[in-house]
Formats: structure tokens, sequence, C-alpha cells
């Protein structure tokens, strides 16, 4: 199996193997974020209203990427539940802002 294109990812992801293996990492995260719990926070799922569509703040994270470790994809181990702030941090899409430009203006 390899996860390398947005189809087999997406193609993995609904999988009845993954979705249960979620599960399990969830419940044994405590359904916290484990990055917030190492800082000392508690940041939990959101809870699903009836008819209402849930918000998702945790993600089930692949500590080694399944697209280069796609043999650790379905190991329980290789899984972290982190909420979606933590998530973006790890995967690198957050950097830290620049200064804002009004700062450099001297009078
Ligand atoms: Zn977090």
């Amino acid at each position: 199996m390899e996860y390398k294109t947005p189809e087999q990812k997406k193609k993995f992801y609904r999988s009845s193997a993954w979705q249960e293996l979620r599960q399990q990492a969830l419940s044994r995260d405590n359904y916290e974020c484990q990055w917030c719990k190492k800082e000392g926070k508690v940041t939990i799922d959101s809870i699903k209203e009836y008819g209402q569509r849930k918000e998702i703040v945790l993600n089930v994270d692949h500590k080694y990427p399944i697209e280069h470790y796609p043999q650790l994809a379905l190991v329980l181990d290789n899984l972290e539940t982190l909420c979606v702030y933590h998530h973006n941090v790890k995967e690198g899409r957050i950097f830290k802002r620049k200064k804002p430009k009004w700062d450099d203006e001297r009078w």
C-alpha cells in the first residue's frame, strides 16, 4: 500500500480500518490534544449536538507520516491526538507572524 497521492490518502482516511483505529487512538488519548496536555492545557473535542454538524477540533495525527511510512499507517503507537492548531504547527502550516508594518515607522 502507498499513500502518496491525495486520492490514495482520501481512500485511506475513508477506510473502516482507519475509522476504527482512529476511535481507539482518541479514547486512548482521552479525547484530548496531547500537545496541549504537555503544556498543561486541556483541549477536548466539541460535543455533537443532535441534528447539528459537529465542529471538529481534534485530529488523529500520524507521528510518522503515512506518505513516508505506509507500514505505520495502522499502528496505534504511531497515532497521536492533536487539536487543529497543533496539527497545523506540526505540519508546518503556522509560521510566526511578521511584525506589523506600522511598527517600523519612526517619528
Ligand atoms: Zn493542542
